[in-house]
């Protein structure tokens, strides 16, 4: 059996569609659970596929690619949360509306535009609103800037690829992608099996990562908000409220109450599914992914998560530079853009807790793989169990707290009570997991330190 089959029955298989586009008999199915998920003919998946699949080809991981694209270009570096770089820095964009269009400092939407601008590209393939309605986001094509800041903004909601790779592949041009890391690696698997793509598509937007979200994640925030399951239409996954720190942003949820279309804006911490730390509706493809900072793409961007700048509720972005291009970019528009440069250590803090779960976390998960005599994706990181208790027992938990969220949300479909019905099916895992995050023996410890403190005066 290939690999990509063990991807799809294993249920590692992010949904990305590089494959259907490699082997015109898969096919990607939106399945039960709100998630994107290849599904084969009735053949076994293609060498093509298998050889494009980012969970599938354990030999070009994001290293070896990073070295291939970046390794040779003087002056870079490489540090083992970012991977190849350049330059690091926070910042936004001063010109034209960008910051505030955009989900952090607007750098990602700028960026793409100035690829346009300059005639660098054609076109620019990254995540918008949907055309039909059966899905609120989709890839799709931008040949202009206008079309372009259309798709400002994250979209926690699942996409894939098939269709606008298609779409290169008949439409001679020069293309950007903008995607998150595990996309942004299966377009670079893809460039290296189809010379026609690889020779179009000659610009790579990378997003930092923390998951990828089903379409639960979407519905349960509108639901939460008051909008009627049935009756949800859009979500605007990055709503900056005026005069709060960056990261407390809200949500904007449209659709129809009582026979009127609304919108109704709610900050995320009132919302029982948004904390990004207990993963609810994440792909399980997820918990075995070691890039956070899409190491194969020619820039990264992300938010600045740090106190120094989340104060600032317009948004900041961290920025990983890799290409020269990219460099040059960036250089030739000063006076666009703010930028500080900082050190690729500060780049990791500001993902702390989403690169302390993709490396200490995956390399857990993948022990209780091998443990358990299960097949499992080949990461960079090794499997081993070598942490604190506690720490495993976190990591078994959130397992846990992803499992039970669908479970949750089916269940909250067919109650009356709705959302309530899910927050009170959770509620047992969620003390489970706190208190595994937070065990008695760790309080004590805190509160004696604390002591010891107090009693020397320090
Ligand atoms: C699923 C997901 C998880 C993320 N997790 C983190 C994280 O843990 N830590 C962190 O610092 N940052 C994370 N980000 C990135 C962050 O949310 C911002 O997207 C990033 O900082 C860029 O902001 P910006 O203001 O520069 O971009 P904007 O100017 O708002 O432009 C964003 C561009 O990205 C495109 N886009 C949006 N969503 C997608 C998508 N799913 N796939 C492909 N293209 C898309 C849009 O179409 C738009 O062109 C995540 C993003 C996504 C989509
Ligand atoms: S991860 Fe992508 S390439 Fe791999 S099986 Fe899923 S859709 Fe196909
Ligand atoms: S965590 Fe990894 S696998 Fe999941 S969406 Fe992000 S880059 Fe892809």
């Amino acid at each position: 059996m290939k690999d990509i089959s063990r991807v799809i029955e294993g249920g590692y298989c992010i949904g990305c569609g590089v494959c259907p586009f490699a082997d015109p008999s898969i096919s990607m199915v939106m399945d039960d659970d709100g998630r994107y998920q290849a599904k084969p003919g009735a053949s076994e998946p293609s060498d093509k596929a298998n050889a494009c699949c980012p969970f599938a080809n354990a030999q070009l991981n994001e290293d070896v690619l990073g070295k291939r694209l970046f390794g040779a270009i003087d002056g870079v570096r490489h540090d083992s949360a970012t991977g190849y770089y350049l330059e690091n820095y926070a910042g936004y964009v001063t010109a034209d509306g960008y910051r505030d269009r955009g989900s952090s400092g607007g750098m990602v939407s700028w960026l793409a535009a100035k690829l346009l601008e300059t005639g660098k590209v054609d076109a620019v393939l990254h995540v918008k609103p949907a055309k039909d309605e059966s899905v609120m986001y989709e890839f799709c094509v931008s040949t202009s800037v206008e079309e372009l800041k259309e798709g400002a903004k994250s979209k926690y909601y699942p996409i894939e690829l098939s269709e606008v790779l298609q779409y290169v592949a008949d439409h001679e041009g020069r293309y950007a992608i903008i995607g998150i890391p595990c996309f942004i690696k299966a377009m670079r698997l893809v460039e290296q099996e189809d010379e026609i793509i690889a020779a179009r598509v000659c610009y790579h937007l990378g997003l930092v990562c923390g998951h990828l979200k089903s379409t639960f994640f979407a519905l349960s925030e509108a639901w939460e908000s008051g909008i009627p399951l049935q009756d949800i239409k859009m979500v605007d996954f990055r709503y900056k409220l005026p005069g709060r720190k960056a990261t407390d942003y809200g949500i904007q949820a449209t659709g129809v109450v009582d026979g009127k279309t609304v919108t109704v804006t709610k900050p995320t911490r009132e919302l029982s599914t948004t904390n990004w730390g207990y993963g609810y509706f994440k792909y399980n493809a997820c918990e075995y992914c070691d890039d956070v900072l899409a190491e194969t793409a020619d820039i990264t961007c992300g938010d600045a998560w740090l106190p120094q700048y989340a104060k600032d509720g317009q948004g900041t972005n961290v920025v990983v530079v890799r290409s020269l291009e990219m460099k040059e970019l960036l250089e030739r528009f000063a006076d666009e853009i703010h930028l500080e440069p900082i050190s690729a250590d500060v780049v990791a803090q500001s993902q702390g807790s989403g690169l302390r779960h993709r490396r200490e976390g995956t390399s857990y998960r993948l022990y209780l793989k091998d443990q358990a005599g299960e097949w499992r994706p080949t990461k960079r990181v090794k499997p081993s169990n070598r942490i604190p208790h506690w720490r495993k027992a976190v990591y078994k938990e959130r397992l846990e707290l992803v499992r039970q969220s669908f479970i949750g949300f089916h269940l909250a479909e067919r109650s009356p009570q709705g959302m309530q019905a899910f927050n009170e099916h959770m509620a047992p895992y969620l003390k489970r997991y706190k208190s595994a995050d937070n065990p008695w023996y760790r309080r004590v410890g805190k509160k004696a330190k604390q002591l010891v403190r107090r009693v020397l005066g320090k």
